[in-house]
């Protein structure tokens, strides 16, 4: 599954928004899609992105790793002025120039790889 068909699966339900859901406390909840029951995304967050109830891993992207992985999530992003190109000027069914745009649009990202540097266990690598 690529990382835009999860950002879809996010805005289709699987989270839902406090407005959405009526007579539910702050914050989003999220619904197991192995034993769909539903969770808060504290919870989820709280249990490292495995669902609660069946223990499903759950997608997490860089952002959301960096907090795990590192001590206090405290990490610097490298390499933030590398962005992907179009050396090739292909295009298919529209150019691939157009799909890296959209592609950072959708994802607010500037690229598919995401490098960080930190803390780990007390250590600075
Ligand atoms: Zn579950």
């Amino acid at each position: 599954m690529s990382s835009s068909t999860w950002f879809k699966r996010i805005k289709q339900g699987i989270l839902t928004s406090t407005k959405e859901k009526k007579n539910v406390p702050d914050g989003l909840w999220f619904k197991c899609p192995t034993c769909k029951k539903t969770s808060t995304i504290n919870e989820l967050k709280g249990n490292l992105w495995l669902c609660p109830s069946c223990n499903h891993h759950n997608r997490i992207d860089a952002a959301e790793y960096f907090e795990i992985i590192f001590d206090d999530g405290e990490h610097e992003l490298l390499f933030e002025e590398i962005i992907s190109k179009d050396h090739l000027g292909f295009v298919d069914l529209k150019p691939y120039k157009k799909r890296l745009e959209e592609a950072r649009k959708t994802t607010g990202l500037k690229d598919a790889l995401t490098v960080g540097v930190g803390p780990v266990n007390g250590k600075n690598l």
